[in-house]
């Protein structure tokens, strides 16, 4: 019989043959691979705020979206609170990080528009720019110079909006982008800067607004994901109010879906909380990925270094099998492979949490720096 879906079995066997067939596995062993960098997916707090919206609406699902019945006081609540906590006229919360980014780029640009974009933005980026149909220029990661000649470009060519759009931490690589340097290009050409401070929110800056914080202008939009460093789930979109008013009307992802559970709102807003109540957790993780990085790699430890460390093999097969080598010895580490990064860059993604113990990340480093001479 003929496959109904014609050439599934076959692709399926090419990802396998190359080492990039995924399949899922469940959590075992010390977490050096989510993105709960303070460790606050546990804290007692979120639970009683989850308990106590729970009991507010004795309702568990939003009920629908945010534009008929699914809005609830936890959303405005929280969307109020972000508003002041980040420092910009409003906030707009949505189901994922994911949702947010395809939402704003399509919302926010169209076939007249541009966007510049660092060539490792995510995903998620990615597709709210194709969705959008604005004319899109990569610039080499990092670099100042490329974004230079991308805004020029697109300048010239006529472009009605442009925006450039980068991650202040990026994600797979856990390197900085050189926000100054894009604050004063956007300002010289026009543009809207757009964060995505997934990896930073809550870590980064002196009071953990991230990477933006003291910077952030009226030409930024900021995008904080609630389900990495705050510990539950969704994405706030932060903006002057038109924009936020206009993403409400606009942004499909907000409007044809079912809005945020009221009790995972009120536990980000207890989260963004517990960045001013508890700013040793920021202090400890980066002394920790300091350590993890001067184990590791004999860096020096007054460098400026995220919680995340990769361990860059190159090669699929190698570090699938270092990954599960460090698996076995009880380290939760996973391989991160194309497209998720560039080929010929797979590595680990180590991700190191407020919550290690310092002997944990000594254990792995050394377990990691056998592996690999080995
Ligand atoms: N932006 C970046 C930079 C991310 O790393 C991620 C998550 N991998 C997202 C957006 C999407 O966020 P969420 O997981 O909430 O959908």
């Amino acid at each position: 019989m003929s496959e109904p879906l014609q050439g599934i079995s076959g692709e399926l066997k090419r990802l396998e043959e190359s080492n990039r067939r995924r399949t899922l596995s469940l959590p075992r062993g010390i977490d050096f691979s989510s993105n709960d960098y303070l460790g606050l997916s546990r804290h007692p707090d979120l639970r009683e705020a989850i308990v106590a919206a729970l009991n507010e609406t004795g309702m568990v699902g939003a009920g629908g979206s945010r534009l008929l019945r699914g809005h609830h006081p936890a959303h405005e609540r929280l969307e109020q609170f972000a508003a002041e906590f980040f420092g910009v006229e409003r906030a707009l919360y949505l189901a994922t990080g994911y949702a947010a980014n395809q939402g704003l780029f399509s919302a926010l640009c169209g076939r007249d528009d541009a966007v510049v974009f660092d060539e490792h933005i995510h995903a998620s980026v990615r597709e709210g720019v194709y969705a959008s149909g604005a004319a899109r220029h990569a610039a080499r990661h990092n670099d100042p110079g490329s974004f230079e000649e991308a805004l020029r470009r697109a300048r010239e060519s006529g472009a009605r909006r442009v925006l450039i759009a980068v991650e202040s931490v990026y994600s797979m690589d856990g390197d900085f982008a050189p926000l100054q340097e894009l604050d004063a290009l956007a300002r010289a050409y026009e543009a809207v800067l757009v964060v995505d401070e997934a990896h930073a929110t809550g870590v980064f800056g002196a009071r953990g607004r991230g990477c933006g914080e003291g910077l952030h202008g009226p030409h930024w939009i900021t995008l904080h994901t609630g389900g990495k460093a705050l510990g539950v789930a969704g994405a706030l979109i932060c903006a002057n109010a038109d924009t936020i008013d206009y993403l409400i009307n606009r942004a499909r992802p907000f409007i044809y879906s079912t809005a945020p559970p009221p009790h995972l709102a009120a536990a980000v807003e207890r989260a963004l909380q517990l960045i001013d109540e508890e700013p040793w957790r920021r202090e400890r993780v980066l002394s920790l990925a300091a350590l993890a990085r001067r184990r590791l790699f004999e860096q020096d430890s007054a460098a400026r270094g995220s919680p995340i460390v990769p361990v860059i093999l190159d090669d699929e097969a190698r570090t699938l099998h270092v990954a599960g080598q460090l698996q076995a010895l009880g380290f939760d580490v996973r391989a991160i492979r194309p497209p998720t990064v560039p080929d010929g860059t797979s590595r680990l993604r180590i991700s190191i949490h407020a919550d290690h113990g310092e002997g944990d990340i000594i254990a792995l480093a050394d377990a990691l720096r056998t592996l690999v001479a080995a």
